[in-house]
């Protein structure tokens, strides 16, 4: 994870800091607290300057619980045979502690961006979201029974499905900012975004797994399914990407599913998450064999011509498992190769209405009618920039990793690698 300027700095000097910036870019004092104007309303984001925000933030790195399937497993299987339900309890108590502590941090690296950033008013959307989860949950009574408990996991799911939309939010303020005169590429968020969704991820594991240890699922140990079909989550994801391929171009390749079958394409993993990297690398795939179709001439005059299809290819190794998605949509220019790991990257052109323009008309090969053809329905399959490096980061969140080859004016073998935990690794100390 990267390394902020908020991070190496001791508290005090932190607060200084603080209040430097503060001072430095509005010319007055900055408010302790929330600050009221005349309409009672706030002035600014609350709590902007709190030092609550800091001492807690201040703990994060000391007591920073590392989440991992195997711990996810181990907390999972000791709920499952505890009937008086202390498990749960206990850990109803621990992510009272852990996650005002995680939300801190994230709150004083929102603090540390620039000020044409901290002023967007998507960006303040996302503080002031985080600023009340972290007060909402600090000022929550302690779990001690069954009754708080279900109280506090009320809480939990409003606040996973509250922080949701946060990543458009983020998405739009970062896009916003990168468009303003002289900011433009300068704008270098991406250590930001990496820590700031890092935590998110290990933020909604934590409270989605307090949830699932009070339902019995069969083949689940709280959230981690360990009987997870490959074959099952590649063909959901496909099926979802060439829906939005429909919807978006009229058209969608067909996918070929390939490799270890049965048993040997069994892991255990959080499907949520497979089915997110999953859906984003194959809308990928898709949309370039779609445009890439397009543009070598397969809109007007070539109506028949048969659009390559998407390969997926299963390979399960000791302890580990492979999914290659090879697509033949052209590649990735050269230039832009380093590019497509940047947050916010895309070549989709907003104002362009994507590529579909450019070589078709009206019940040509790739029909366009209907829906297919409206400004904003490429929006369902590309152009928030996120698709790579957020998929990059959650295979890596598990000791994964997503690895891209890329043959110029070909096309793309994308290498997802998820690390598969095996029955030795996950047994109760
Ligand atoms: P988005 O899809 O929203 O543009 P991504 O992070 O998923 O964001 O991808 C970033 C860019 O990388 C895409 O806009 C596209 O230009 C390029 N890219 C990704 N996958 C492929 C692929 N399989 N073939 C060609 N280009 C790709
Ligand atoms: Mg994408």
């Amino acid at each position: 994870m990267a390394t902020t300027v908020a991070r190496r700095m001791p508290l005090a000097r932190l607060a200084l800091r603080c209040r430097a910036v503060w001072m430095e870019s509005r010319g007055s004092e900055p408010p302790s607290s929330s600050t009221k104007n005349g309409n009672g309303k706030d002035d600014f984001t609350p709590g902007f300057y709190d030092n609550l925000i800091q001492k807690y933030a201040a703990h994060e790195e000391e007591h920073n619980e590392v989440v991992n399937l195997k711990k996810l497993m181990k907390i999972g299987n000791a709920a499952q045979v505890d009937e008086r339900h202390s498990v749960v309890w206990e850990n109803a108590r621990f992510l009272q502690k852990e996650l005002p502590k995680r939300l801190a941090r994230r709150l004083l690296d929102l603090q540390f961006l620039p000020y044409i950033v901290v002023i967007n008013p998507n960006i303040k959307k996302v503080y002031n979201s985080y600023y009340n989860a972290f007060q909402t949950l600090r000022k929550f009574p302690e779990v001690k029974d069954d009754e708080s408990n279900a109280d506090f996991t009320v809480l939990l799911k409003r606040l996973v499905d509250e922080h949701g939309p946060m990543v458009e939010a983020l998405a739009a303020g970062l896009r916003e900012c990168k468009s303003k005169p002289f900011i433009g590429d300068q704008l270098k968020l991406d250590s930001f975004l990496n820590s700031m969704l890092t935590s998110r991820i290990s933020r909604r594991i934590l409270a989605e797994q307090h949830v699932a240890l009070q339902q019995k699922r069969q083949n689940f140990v709280g959230i981690v399914c360990t009987q997870l079909d490959l074959h099952e989550a590649v063909d959901f994801a496909y099926r979802k990407a060439q829906q939005a391929c429909v919807e978006t171009y009229g058209t969608s390749p067909e996918v070929r599913v390939i490799g270890d079958q049965g048993e040997d394409a069994i892991i255990s993993y959080i499907p949520a998450h497979l089915d997110y990297m999953l859906f984003e690398l194959m809308k990928n795939a898709l949309r370039a064999t779609v445009e890439n179709s397009i543009l070598s001439g397969g809109g007007k005059g070539s109506r028949r011509k048969k659009m390559p299809s998407v390969t997926v290819k299963i390979c399960k190794g000791r302890c580990a498992v492979t999914i290659k998605i090879s697509d033949q949509g052209g590649g990735i220019d050269s230039v832009d190769e380093r590019k497509v790991w940047n947050y916010g990257y895309t070549t989709v052109d907003e104002n362009a209405g994507l590529e579909i323009d450019q070589g078709l008309d009206q019940g040509g090969a790739l029909d366009l009618s209907g829906a297919a053809a409206g400004s904003n329905s490429h929006s369902k399959m590309a152009g928030l920039g996120f698709g790579l490096p957020l998929s990059r980061l959650h295979a890596r969140y598990f000791g994964g990793d997503l690895e891209i080859v890329n043959v110029n004016g070909y096309g793309v073998d994308v290498y997802l690698n998820l690390r598969n935990l095996r029955d030795k690794d996950i047994e109760i100390a």
